[in-house]
């Protein structure tokens, strides 16, 4: 395919904000890409080049971008650096400027969506000497072929960040309208941007988008998922999980207290401590590999956690899920997760540091066992099944959740004092009954914590500080995500809970330098003192307060937001929602 049309729809993506002309826009250019393209274009479709759960990165910094147009056009840096500064966009800077160029020296190969995905992925695995150069030299080279377009969000794409709005939701309901509309009842009229929906086939048309979703959840592949749809329902509900392919990881709400929790899952339930680690979704086939909660592979970089998985869990194929939470050697207390989350995104020296920081893994779900799906099955039976796999089962090494099954409220509360106690969040709760559901807060477990709700924000800018502050990002802009378009929504601005010196950093505390360290690749535009950044760091942050509030695209704002940690195992696509801010201010004392 030319990568002129794909080029042609993130155009039309971005001219509307309609979520229904959205879906109808991609709907339409489903239909005409070639079965065999269909991987790639549905990934650069969402401005990727690697699926979500894959680790690699296109990892490249503005400045080799901008050497890249500098090398493409014979444009100069300085000239480049001033269109950049009044766009404030890279990718809009190098269509400006591929435009002024005569025809004759540019786009002399028509690009293909091939070509384009060839050597973004190559950025990703070059490595050794002269790498830079030839960073800068394979985007040059797509640069030379591109139509000003083109160069827009070829650059866009290179510094992950596409922006067109489109949302997982919109993803979903366009493989519907493309391949299964025939089996809603629905059409869509265009003229009136509107879903055309008989009553009698609301129900039929939900459980349509619903077997699609679940598809998505069980295998987080969008092309996959257009494949069977394509093929028909039959082939859909065929789609199941396998192991190595990670699944989307089941999620709680949170209940008010212990006499809420059993309301919301009935007695009796199962208590279990809430452990303050990170989630580890666990694969067997063959090999064992571990994922975070927002499915990056860290097999390496917890190389004991799967020999001991490897030694103390029974069976030939599996998907487990557990949280692994870090412990002081010394006096084997439990440690709180910022102390162990350096692990997760560790390069080097990975023998040593889990050395120097064990985790130990708490094993509390099965999903699947020897070919067998398990997400229907009960959860008693699930962790009876559990009980029966792990075998020696060893404090500080890997163990199944401690759990209680109960009905009496009594012996919940003191269960729950007892995992406060022994340094958790706080405890789960969850239905007997329940089955595993995917990527969602169902209610088949709640979680009960004292505290007052974190959200999880992605940092989408920065302000340099003042005075001593002076050589440091100082000030962050914080956003929460709208899961239909994808956008980020910014909710505030923190700047309290960071340390000024490294001495007052040592007990997992983080300082402004670390921070300005983490961000400064990520920039991708400067206004005076203020950054953009591209949006890849999460921070878990509290506040006193959601205010209603137009300041922020959000609608909404954070009364004294204040840092609590970084959250190393989550990624933009993991942030708190807003409806979960909705959520929250709706439920604020006294409203
Ligand atoms: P939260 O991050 O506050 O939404 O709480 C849910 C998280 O708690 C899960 O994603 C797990 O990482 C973690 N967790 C700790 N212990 C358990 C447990 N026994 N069962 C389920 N999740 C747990």
């Amino acid at each position: 395919m030319r990568y002129g049309e794909l080029v042609g729809i993130y155009e039309k993506l971005t001219s509307t904000s309609k979520r229904l002309e959205k879906t109808a826009i991609l709907s339409e250019f489903l239909k005409t890409i070639p079965a065999n393209e269909l991987d790639h274009v549905l990934l650069l479709a969402q401005g990727r080049v690697f699926p979500a759960w894959d680790r690699r990165e296109i990892g490249m910094a503005s400045q080799l971008v901008l050497k890249a147009i500098n090398l493409a056009t014979g444009i100069d840096q300085t000239r480049i650096d001033e269109v950049w500064k009044k766009t404030g966009d890279l990718g809009q800077t190098a269509h400006d400027l591929t435009k002024t160029k005569k025809q004759s020296t540019l786009f002399s190969k028509e690009l293909t969506t091939k070509k384009v995905f060839d050597n973004l992925r190559k950025l990703a695995s070059l490595e050794g000497a002269g790498v830079v150069q030839n960073k800068v030299q394979l985007v040059a080279e797509l640069l030379t072929s591109a139509t000003p377009l083109e160069a827009k969000y070829l650059v866009r794409t290179v510094l992950e960040d596409l922006r067109v709005g489109l949302g997982e939701g919109t993803m979903r309901d366009a493989i519907v309208w493309a391949y299964l509309m025939h089996e809603t009842g629905a059409s869509y009229d265009k003229e009136k941007n509107e879903l055309v929906l008989p009553e009698d086939n609301r129900e039929k048309y939900d459980a349509v988008i619903k077997g699609v979703e679940n598809a998505l959840n069980l295998t987080n592949d969008f092309s996959a998922v257009a494949r069977a749809a394509k093929a028909g329902l039959a082939k859909l509900a065929d789609i199941t999980l396998a192991p190595q392919t990670p699944i989307k990881v089941m999620l709680y709400p949170k209940a008010k207290g212990i006499a809420d929790a059993f309301e919301i899952v009935g007695k009796l339930a199962a208590f279990e401590y809430k452990y303050d680690g990170f989630r580890m979704q666990i694969h067997k086939k063959g090999m064992i590999r571990i994922f975070t909660r927002s499915l990056e592979d860290v097999t390496e970089q917890f190389p004991e956690v799967a020999k001991l998985v490897e030694q103390h869990v029974e069976g030939d194929d599996f998907i487990l899920d557990g949280e692994a939470v870090g412990y002081e050697k010394k006096t084997g207390k439990y440690l709180p997760f910022q102390a162990i989350s350096q692990r997760i995104k560790r390069k080097y020296d990975i023998a040593e540091i889990a050395q120097k920081f064990p985790v130990e893994l708490n094993i509390f779900d099965v999903i699947e066992y020897n070919g067998k799906n398990l997400v229907n099955t009960p959860f008693s039976e699930r962790r009876a099944l559990l009980a029966s796999i792990v075998k020696n089962p060893h404090d500080k090494k890997i163990r199944l959740a401690e759990q209680l099954v109960t009905d009496s409220e009594e012996e919940a509360q003191q269960f729950y004092q007892r995992s406060l106690a022994a340094g958790n969040e706080g405890v789960m709760v969850k239905s007997l009954k329940g089955e595993y559901v995917p990527g969602s807060r169902v209610g088949q477990g709640v979680k009960v914590k004292p505290v007052m709700e974190t959200l999880e924000v992605v940092i989408t800018g920065a302000e340099w500080g003042e005075g001593k502050r002076g050589q440091w990002l100082a000030t962050f802009i914080i956003a929460v995500r709208d899961p239909d378009t994808g956008d980020l929504l910014e909710i505030g601005r923190v700047g309290t809970g960071f340390k000024e010196k490294e001495e007052e950093a040592v007990d997992g505390g983080i300082t402004f330098q670390h921070m300005t360290d983490l961000l400064r690749p990520l920039i991708t535009k400067t206004e005076g003192r203020i950054v953009a950044v591209r949006p890849q760091l999460v921070l878990e942050v509290n506040y006193e307060e959601i205010q209603a509030s137009p300041t922020y695209s959000s609608g909404y704002a954070l009364r004294f937001p204040r840092f609590v940690k970084l959250r190393e195992d989550r990624g933009p696509d993991d942030v708190n929602t807003l409806q979960d801010v909705q959520d929250l201010y709706d439920h604020q004392r006294g409203r």
